[in-house]
Formats: C-alpha cells, structure tokens, sequence
C-alpha cells in the first residue's frame, strides 16, 4: 500500500485556471502537485487558433498555449500527475483525495475541474457518438467521413460559430442549427458565420433526433421548428454539437456549494464553503467562460491559497 502523500497544495485540474493556479503557488514556493484530469490542458486544447488571449496578436494554437502553460509552472517547481480524482472528503484537515487508487493528503485544495460539453439528450446522438456525432470539430472535422458532405452544427454561441467556419474546409455546406432566429455569439463571431456562402443557418428549430441508429451511422437529423411546429428531416453525414457546456463538479456534490446547476459558489474570495478549498475557472463560473477570466481567477485561487498558508504558519 503506498504511503499518503502530503502536500501544501493540490490543484485538481489542468486548464487555463488550474495551471495559472499551479504557476502562481510554485513561484511561492509551494511546489503544488497538479492532477491533470482525463483530458490534460482542459477544453482550450480541443479549440484550434484562440484569438483573444492577450499576448498573442497573431492568435495561439489552443493545445500550444497549454503546453506553454504546463511548461512555465513546471519550471517554478509545480508537478503533475496524469489522473482522475475518484473521491475527495473535505470533512476535516488536511483533505484526503484519492486518485486512481491512490491517497493523496494535502493542506489546500484548488479545484479546477473546468466543464464539458453539453449534449442534447435526444434520441440516436449517444448511439451514434463517434459514428457521425461529435461534440468537437477541431479534433474530428478533418476526417475522411465529412470530407465534401452535408454537415450540421447546432448551437448559438461562440462555439457554434467557430466550429461551423472551421467545417467549412472540409465540408460542402454547413447547416447551423438555432433554437431562436438570433445568435448569441459575439458580433465578431456572428459575422464570419453568417457572411460564409458555406454556412446556411436554420432558425427557430431544434434537432428532436439524431438518425439513424439502424444505419449504426449519422445519416441525418429530425428537426423541429419552434414557431409554426413543423417537422422535417435534413440529410447530413456529421452532427456537431456546440450548446455550450456543464461544470465538472459532482464528485464535490454534498461537500462543496453550488448552484443549482452544480457550478461552485465561492464563498469569499475564490475560497469555498469549507477554508482552504479554493476554486477557479469554468466549474464556477457561467458568466464569462473565457480563457483568460478562467487564468485570471486561478491566479486569484493561488494567492488565496498561499495567505490561507500563512496565515496556518505552514
Ligand atoms: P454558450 O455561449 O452558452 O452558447 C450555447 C448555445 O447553445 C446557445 O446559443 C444556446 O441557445 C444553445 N443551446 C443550449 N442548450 C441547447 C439545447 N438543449 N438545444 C439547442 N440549443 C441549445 O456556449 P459556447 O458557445 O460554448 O460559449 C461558451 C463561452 O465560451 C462563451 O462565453 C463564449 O463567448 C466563449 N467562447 C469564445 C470563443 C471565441 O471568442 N473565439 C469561442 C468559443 C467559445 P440560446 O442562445 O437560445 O440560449
């Protein structure tokens, strides 16, 4: 049995929050110990070029800036570990997490968690998840399967919008399907999408099933117009979804506050409910979801944390 390990700060998560986070306690000397989660580096490493990241006139790769991210608290002395944290008790100090089996005992936590993307739970997208159905096109958009097809993005927002202009290489015409008649992507990002001869919108409707199962292949989707209820089926060979995404939270569910969409409620500051639990980035905040509020607030997190420290002569 491996012996618990102690540590002065553990940040679960490894996004833009989680290693600004890991990056301002290392500088304090605080060698924080990083659990990546399932997917290191966090959503930015599924967004092609980011453009609003400060620093970076040109843009920057989604995957390069976390590496770079990874790479500057690394050498502060911040360390990682590829892992999922399967059980966390706040109950008393210092906390007890276990990761893949292991117990890891720390004396700060900073939870990073991040979010994933929402699905639209209806009938045929689970099945046909990997067969046509992705909820990601930077990381399938290029595949033989969507070359010069039909293909369908739904949502409204920013992402939407950027993975219907990033389809538009490989596909033949990108139908951008909207529950209402306007976008809530910024007018930037609206702009592009509707001004593509590429991308043809498809207002007031929602996908009521994703077809067909027994094909055991996307081969359409069953939509719904909202305003007159009329139903139809257009043909596609790839269903992008883009309807934004839920917080990574619930194994903290009965330790941690949260809303009633399960995003973290700090309480003070970045620190949660329970001292010496902090929290930043995209679990705890449905507000502006940006890379650089996210880095923004992990850098909050870890000055926290550090006077949290202090403040325990540790
Ligand atoms: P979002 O802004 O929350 O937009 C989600 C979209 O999906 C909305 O249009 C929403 O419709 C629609 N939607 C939600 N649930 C749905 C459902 N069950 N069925 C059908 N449609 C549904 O999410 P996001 O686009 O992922 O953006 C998240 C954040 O990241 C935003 O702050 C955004 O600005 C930022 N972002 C920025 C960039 C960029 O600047 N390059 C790129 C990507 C993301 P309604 O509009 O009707 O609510």
């Amino acid at each position: 049995m491996l012996r618990p390990l102690m540590e002065k700060v553990v940040v679960i998560g490894s996004g833009c929050a989680g290693w600004t986070a890991a990056l301002y306690t290392a500088r304090a000397n605080l060698q924080p110990f990083v659990l990546t989660g399932k997917q290191p580096g966090g959503l930015l490493t599924t967004t092609s070029i980011v453009e609003n990241y400060p620093g970076f006139p040109e843009g920057v790769d989604g995957y390069e800036l976390m590496t770079r991210m990874q790479k500057q608290a690394e050498r502060f002395g911040a360390r990682a570990r590829f892992g999922t944290v399967e059980k966390a008790d706040f109950s008393k100090r210092p906390f007890a997490l276990v990761v893949d089996g292991d117990k890891i005992e720390a004396k700060t936590v900073i939870i990073a968690t991040g979010a994933s993307h929402r699905h639209l739970d209806v009938p045929g997208e689970d099945f046909l998840e990997t067969k046509g159905v992705t909820y990601c096109a930077t990381c399938d958009g290029a595949l033989p399967v969507f070359r010069n097809q039909l293909l369908v993005v739904v949502g409204g927002g920013d992402s939407a919008c950027e993975e219907a202009l990033y389809l538009t290489r490989f596909g033949s015409v990108i139908h951008l399907i909207h529950r209402r008649d306007t976008l809530r992507a910024s007018k930037i990002m609206s702009n592009r999408a509707l001004s593509n001869p590429k991308i043809k919108p498809v207002w007031d409707s929602v996908v009521t099933e994703v077809l067909d199962v027994k094909q055991d292949k996307v081969t359409g989707v069953r939509l719904k117009n909202l305003k007159t209820g009329a139903e139809s089926v257009l043909n596609c060979a790839g269903v992008f979804i883009a309807i934004g995404h839920s917080p990574n939270a619930d194994i903290f569910k009965g330790q941690i506050e949260m809303d009633a969409n399960g995003f973290i409620v700090p309480k003070e500051g970045t620190m949660t409910n329970v001292p010496g639990v902090f929290v930043a980035g995209d679990c705890a905040d449905h507000v502006y979801r940006q890379a650089i509020t996210a880095a923004g607030m992990g850098c909050a997190a870890a000055i926290d944390a550090e006077r949290f420290l202090a403040a325990q002569n540790h």
